[in-house]
């Protein structure tokens, strides 16, 4: 499960310089994206083996003067309500406000885990605050500078004992990295599946028929439980672990916003998930903002599975399949492999075939290949078709190597790296795709130098 950590406090503490130092380097994409950060900044870490959704409330530039209160308690109180733990922040260079204050009873009568973080401390000019904010009555507060990157080990080591709490408080154990796993293990974890699609595609329809019940989605309410980020059922006896988008937990809101939010949902599902499900609408298939979406998914490593959903309402099933089979290769060809797989939500038809393709994709995305079984390979595809010369010299391939799965991801080394032709290395990872069943899965090939 995931936990929210919710940054609050009034405006111009430094509330969203420390949501990009904590963010890290994941943050760029986050700020890529149009929409995804108009009322509340949101990226997920991981902190300590467990997936933590960490939430900035917005700045209220925009507000009127006389309401920036009033809103903030709002927005303050929304934030307490959705975290498991909230990190308080306040100026250590200032003296308290009235703000503040009105934070601080909020905090303490929800009765929510919390860090009073005393930001901006990182000169004597903060002892004032730093001390003056004890009358908060909230104990001891933890002195940071988000700007000048200090005391954010510490930040971190108490937001991750405090996570350890709670999590045994739920009976939670934290996951192993992948490395850690056996193979035995890595079978045994639960398939992580997400569900993308522009807004009507029929994700809601497609989540309730897979979990057999409306128990996702309906209400306005249902985002603010936290149970609702994810749900784990069994298909077939295998687990699976759905990542819900707040595309379909807001449901009731998201369908009145602007088109690009649907793009912010799924890439928070994505980031969680390792296989998705990008749902088409039969009827207008492979728009702009599936491409998008698409797009993500390669781009983050993710294994795909096309979902091509209202084959009810399609005349002509096979000459439509084959058709567009052939526009998803033109359109997206470095996604060629995925399984394109019709279905329909609302009778459940295909929706085992969906869920075998998911399987299938997420077996050639944790794939591993045996150093010399890929040396035997790689001797192989080099005989079939040699490296181009390059200014009268054959270029040289020296060896392979796999430098990771989830997804597939390997080294060639080479004399002149850069001197290798694109197209070159396309043959490669195709021969490489045929070779070890890896055809579903996204794959990396990087070229180093060797000598
Ligand atoms: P927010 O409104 O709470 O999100 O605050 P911002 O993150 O936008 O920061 C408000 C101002 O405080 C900006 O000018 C920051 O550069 C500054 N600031 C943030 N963290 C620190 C810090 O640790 N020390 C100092 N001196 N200034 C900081
Ligand atoms: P979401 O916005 O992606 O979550 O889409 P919904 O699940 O709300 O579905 C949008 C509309 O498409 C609703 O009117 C559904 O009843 C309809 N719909 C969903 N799945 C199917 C299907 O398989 N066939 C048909 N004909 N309509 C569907």
């Amino acid at each position: 499960m995931a936990y929210t950590v919710a940054i609050i406090g009034r405006p111009n503490v430094g509330k969203s310089t420390l949501f990009n130092r904590l963010a890290g380097r994941r943050l760029a994409l986050v700020d890529d994206l149009p929409g995804l950060t108009r009322d509340r900044k949101e990226t997920q870490i991981r902190i300590n083996r467990r997936d933590v959704v960490l939430t900035d409330t917005a700045g209220l530039e925009d507000a009127e003067p006389g309401s920036i209160a009033a809103r903030m308690r709002e927005q303050s109180e929304q934030a307490i309500a959705e975290s498991d733990l909230i990190l308080f922040v306040i100026d250590a260079r200032a003296e308290l406000t009235s703000v503040d204050r009105g934070i601080a009873d909020l905090v303490r009568s929800s009765g929510k885990p919390f860090i009073l973080v005393a930001n901006k401390s990182e000169s004597r000019a903060s002892d004032a605050g730093y001390y003056g904010s004890y009358e908060l009555g909230l104990g001891e507060p933890l002195p940071v500078s988000a700007e000048h990157n200090m005391g954010l080990g510490d930040l971190m080591a108490e937001v991750t004992n405090r996570l350890d709490e709670i999590a045994t408080a739920r009976g939670d154990e934290p996951e192993p990295e992948d490395d850690e796993l056996t193979e035995e293990q890595a079978r045994a974890r639960p398939l992580k599946l997400a569900i993308a699609g522009r807004p009507n595609a029929g994700k809601s329809t497609l989540v309730n028929a897979l979990l057999g019940e409306e128990r996702m989605i309906t209400g306005p309410e249902a985002g603010l439980t936290r149970d609702a980020i994810a749900a784990d059922f069994q298909w077939r006896g295998r687990k699976v672990r759905l990542y819900d988008t707040a595309g379909l937990r807001r449901k009731a809101r998201i369908n009145v916003r602007s088109e690009t939010l649907a793009v912010g949902d799924a890439l928070r599902a994505i980031r969680f998930a390792e296989i998705v499900v990008l749902l088409l609408d039969a009827q207008s298939p492979l728009d702009k903002q599936d491409l998008t979406i698409a797009d993500l998914v390669e781009r983050e490593g993710r294994g795909l599975v096309f979902a091509v959903n209202k084959w009810d309402l399609v005349p002509e099933p096979q000459a439509y399949l084959a058709e567009l089979r052939k526009s998803a290769e033109r359109i997206l060809p470095q996604l060629a492999g995925a399984p394109l797989v019709p279905v329909s939500a609302i009778s459940g038809r295909g929706l085992d075939k969906v869920m075998d393709a998911a399987f299938k994709v997420n077996e050639a995305w944790n794939k591993r290949i045996s150093t010399a079984a890929l040396n035997r390979w790689f001797a192989t595809a080099l005989d079939k078709h040699q490296p181009p010369a390059v200014a009268g010299r054959r270029l040289k391939l020296r060896y392979i190597t796999q430098s990771n799965a989830r997804p597939p991801t390997f080294i060639v080394f080479s004399s002149r790296p850069e001197a290798l032709p694109d197209s070159y290395l396309r043959y490669l990872v195709n021969d490489l795709k045929k070779s070890f069943g890896l055809g579903p899965s996204p794959v990396r090939l990087h070229v180093r130098k060797t000598n």
